[in-house]
C-alpha cells in the first residue's frame, strides 16, 4: 500500500537570504522525499516564508518599506537557491498569505471554544517615543550583575548572566533611545499547563517512533516539576499589541498573534494553497485539502533544527489536537552545520560559505548534496563542513569509485559489442548481492541514516571495481577467444553501476537522470525496481562528473579583499599595521551598505559639564532639525577648532541614552588601538565642496 505523506521543512524567517544551514535542512528533507517517491509513495512537500513579527516590522521600517514589500523582496530571492540545489518542494507560500490568516484564526477560535484561552494582564516595557511595547531584544541597558553597558534585555554578553528586562539598570529602547516605561496590557494565553494539554502531550511525545530518543529526553526535562512545584509547562503568551506585523486576533481589537502562533500554521496554509491551486490534483491526489487531512492514513512529517523543538513538540501538536485537527506523526530533528570549526580555517578562509557564491563559482550542487548526505545520520548531531574532507569524498568516492565504473566498462561494450550487454552463466548470485545492498540502503534512507546508506553504496562500488580489476578486462580484450568473457565482465560492471545509480538517485537526482536517459537509454528517470533488472544496452559513455578543483574551495572561502591574517597563514611576511590592530574580518558590500554615513556640519560645540572626555556637538546633517552627538574627543580638540567644520557622522546608529543626554549618531575619528601609548585623535573632514546630508559611499 503506498503511503500518503505530507512533509515540511521549518519555515525560514523572511528577513534574510538562505544560509548554508537552510540548505542542509532542505537537502536532508529532499533526499528523504525523493527516496519515498521512488518507493511509490505519494509525497506532498511544502514550505513557506515566515513573514510576521517585530524583527521584520522594525527592519522594514528602517529600510523605509512596508513589511509586505520587505518580505516580498526576500521571497523573490528564494527560487534561485531551491532550483540551484535541486530541492523538490511542491509549493512555497508565505505566512502572510490569506490561507494562513484564515487558518490561524480558525484554530484560535476552536481553542477558545475548548476553554484553553485565558486573558491575563502583563506588565511590559513600553517605548513612549515609538508608542509600542518593546520585545526583549529591543531593550538595552546596564547589566544588573556586572554593570556592563549596552547589554541585551535578557542576557549579558560580558558576564553571561540571564535576567528579565525589568532587572536592567538604566534601561533604554534600542529603537528610539528613550527610557521605556512599564505599562500593563491584556495578553492572551494558550493554557499549555492545563491537565488536558499535559495528558495529551505525554501521550503524543511518547508514541513509539515519533521522536528521537535524545529529543524525548529533552522534553521529559521540560515536563519535570520539582518538590517546590517549580518547572513544568507554563501557559504560552500568544498575543502582541499593535503596532505589530501579524494576524489579528478575532474579537480582540489591537491584538495580534505572536509570530510563533501563526508560523507553524503556515505548513497547513501552504498545503492548502497547493491543493486549492489544483496542483495536488495534477499530481494524482483527487481529494480536497480538508478531505486529505481528514484521512487518518495521511502521515504528517516535519523536518526541523534542534533550536525549535519546544515549538514543534509542545505548542504545535497541542494546538492541532485541541482544534480538532490531525497531529504530527513524526518530527525529525537535526543538528547544525558548522563551517570551519577549527581556528585554522576561521583565520585563513573566513567563517562561512554562502550557498549562492557556491553556485556562482560553478560548483556542482550535487557535490554538496552528496557531501551533506554522507555526514548526516538520524541523530541530533552537528556536522562540520571540512574542505579537505569535501574534496576527498567527491574526488575519491563519487568520481573515483562510482563514475569511473561506467567510463571503463562502457568503453569496451561500445567499441567491441555495439553497446550490447550479455551475461554468461548464472546471474543469480550477482542479483542476490544487489538485492541485499538495495535492501540495506532502503532501510537506511527510510531511517534517515544517509551516511550509512552512502557507506554501503561505496562498499558495493569497491566490490564492483575489485571484481572488474580481478577479471583483467584489458587482458581479455587482446584475446579473440575470450571476447564473450570480456562482454560478461563489462556487463556485470554496468549492472553494478546501474544498481549504484538507482541507489544514489535520491541524493544525485540530476546526475542519475542523465545516467538513466543518456547511458541506459530509458525514457524516464530511474525507479527503485531498476536496481534489480538486468540492463541490455548502453549508449556511448558521455562525461558525467568533474572532479572538485581545490582552488574552487579556496575561492568559496576566500575573503573578497586580502586579509592580512590570511596572508600570514599562507606563510607570507606581514608588516605590523601602524594602527596597532589587524584589519577586521571581511564584510560584504551589503554589510557596508547598512552603514549610513553622512556629511555633517558642526554648527555648535561645547564642553560637557562633569566630563573630561566628551564634547557636545550640534550637527547639521541636512535634516529639518539638528542632531546632538556626544563625542569623546575633548583630549584632542577645543570647541573653537571644530565649530563650522564639516565631518562625517554615522547617521543611522541607534540613539544612545548617555548620562548627559541622548546621542543621535557618531562622529568618525581615527586613533591608534592603544590610545594611551599612542595618543592622538583625528576627526575626519571631507574635501572642499561637500555639503551636509550627502551620503558617504
Ligand atoms: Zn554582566
Amino acid at each position: 500500500m503506498p503511503r500518503k505523506i505530507f512533509v515540511t521543512t521549518a519555515l525560514p524567517y523572511a528577513n534574510a537570504p538562505f544560509h548554508v544551514g537552510h540548505m542542509m535542512e532542505y537537502i536532508q528533507a529532499d533526499i528523504w522525499v525523493r527516496f519515498q517517491r521512488m518507493q511509490g509513495h505519494a509525497l506532498h512537500f511544502v514550505c513557506a516564508d515566515d513573514a510576521h513579527g517585530a524583527p521584520i516590522m522594525i527592519a522594514a521600517d528602517k529600510a523605509g518599506k512596508t513589511p509586505q514589500q520587505f518580505v516580498a523582496e526576500v521571497a523573490a530571492g528564494r527560487q534561485q537557491y531551491l532550483d540551484g540545489f535541486g530541492i523538490s518542494f511542491d509549493n512555497w507560500s508565505s505566512t502572510d498569505a490569506p490561507e494562513n490568516h484564515a487558518l490561524a484564526q480558525d484554530i484560535y477560535r476552536q481553542l477558545r471554544k475548548e476553554g484553553l484561552i485565558a486573558v491575563k494582564s502583563v506588565e511590559q516595557f513600553f517605548d513612549p517615543v515609538k508608542a509600542m511595547f518593546l520585545p526583549d531584544r529591543y531593550i538595552k541597558g546596564e547589566c544588573p550583575v556586572c554593570g556592563a553597558k549596552d547589554q541585551n534585555g535578557d542576557n549579558c554578553e560580558v558576564c553571561a548572566s540571564v535576567y528579565a528586562p525589568t532587572d536592567l539598570k538604566n534601561p533604554y529602547s534600542a529603537l528610539s533611545g528613550a527610557a521605556p516605561v512599564l505599562k500593563s496590557s491584556e495578553h492572551y494565553f494558550f493554557q499549555l499547563s492545563s491537565q488536558r494539554c499535559l495528558d495529551f502531550l505525554k501521550r503524543w511525545t511518547n508514541a513509539p517512533g515519533r521522536l528521537q530518543p535524545e529529543v524525548l529526553n529533552k522534553i521529559s526535562e521540560w515536563f519535570k516539576v520539582d518538590e517546590q512545584g517549580h518547572g513544568g509547562l507554563a501557559d504560552w503568551d500568544i498575543s502582541r499589541d499593535a503596532p505589530y506585523f501579524g494576524i489579528e486576533i478575532p474579537d480582540a481589537p489591537g491584538k495580534y498573534f505572536y509570530v510563533w502562533l501563526d508560523a507553524p500554521v503556515g505548513y497547513l496554509a501552504s498545503l492548502k494553497n497547493y491543493f486549492d491551486s489544483g496542483r495536488a490534483k495534477a499530481r494524482g491526489e483527487p481529494r480536497s485539502f480538508d478531505e486529505f487531512l481528514a484521512d487518518p492514513e495521511v502521515e504528517q512529517v516535519h523536518f526541523i533544527g534542534k533550536d525549535i523543538v519546544y515549538f514543534h513538540t509542545l505548542f504545535w501538536p497541542a494546538m492541532l489536537q485541541f482544534s480538532g485537527r490531525k497531529v504530527p506523526d513524526k518530527v525529525f530533528v537535526h543538528g547544525f552545520i558548522t563551517v570551519g570549526g577549527g581556528e585554522k580555517m576561521s583565520k585563513s578562509r573566513g567563517t562561512g560559505i554562502s550557498p549562492l557564491r557556491y553556485l556562482e563559482l560553478g560548483m556542482n550542487a550535487e557535490w554538496l548534496r552528496y557531501y551533506i548526505a554522507a555526514k548526516l545520520n538520524s541523530h541530533v548531531e552537528d556536522i562540520e563542513f571540512n574542505p579537505e574532507d569535501f574534496v576527498a569524498r567527491i574526488n575519491s568516492d563519487l568520481v573515483g569509485k562510482y563514475v569511473n565504473i561506467a567510463s571503463r566498462a562502457a568503453n569496451f561494450i561500445n567499441k567491441r559489442f555495439a553497446g550490447e550487454l550479455r551475461f554468461l552463466g548464472d546471474t543469480g548470485p550477482m542479483l542476490e548481492a544487489a538485492r541485499a545492498t538495495a535492501a540495506a540502503v532502503q532501510e537506511s534512507y527510510d531511517g534517515r541514516e544517509f551516511g550509512k546508506a552512502l557507506r554501503d553504496i561505496m562498499a558495493a562500488a569497491d566490490r564492483i571495481n575489485a571484481a572488474f580489476d580481478a577479471a583483467q578486462p584489458w587482458v581479455l580484450a587482446k584475446d579473440e577467444a575470450r571476447l564473450a568473457e570480456l562482454q560478461d565482465v563489462c556487463s556485470r560492471a554496468l549492472q553494478g553501476f546501474r544498481l549504484l545509480s538507482v541507489l544514489l538517485a535520491p541524493v544525485l537526482p540530476a546526475l542519475t537522470r542523465r545516467v538513466a536517459r543518456e547511458l541506459f537509454l530509458l525514457d524516464r528517470d530511474f525507479a527503485w525496481s531498476d536496481a534489480l533488472a538486468l540492463p541490455t544496452r548502453v549508449a556511448v559513455y558521455q562525461h558525467l562528473m568533474q572532479r572538485v578543483d581545490a582552488k574552487q574551495l579556496d575561492a568559496l572561502f576566500e575573503p573578497s579583499t586580502p586579509d592580512p591574517a590570511a596572508t600570514a597563514a599562507a606563510g607570507s611576511i606581514v608588516l605590523p599595521l601602524p594602527g596597532g590592530e589587524a584589519i577586521a574580518p571581511t564584510i560584504t558590500i551589503d554589510d557596508f551598505a547598512k552603514l549610513d554615513l553622512r556629511i555633517a556640519r558642526i554648527v555648535a560645540c561645547e564642553k560637557v559639564e562633569g566630563s573630561t572626555k566628551l564634547l557636545k556637538l550640534t550637527l547639521d546633517v541636512g535634516e529639518a532639525a539638528t542632531r546632538t552627538v556626544f563625542s569623546g574627543i575633548q583630549s584632542a580638540y577645543t570647541p573653537e577648532q571644530l565649530v563650522g567644520k564639516l565631518t562625517v557622522v554615522v547617521a543611522n546608529l541607534a540613539p544612545r541614552k548617555m548620562k548627559f543626554g541622548l546621542s543621535e549618531g557618531m562622529v568618525l575619528a581615527a586613533s591608534h588601538a592603544d590610545e594611551k601609548s599612542h595618543p592622538g585623535l583625528f576627526v575626519l573632514e571631507p574635501h572642499a565642496g561637500a555639503i551636509p546630508g550627502l551620503r558617504v559611499r
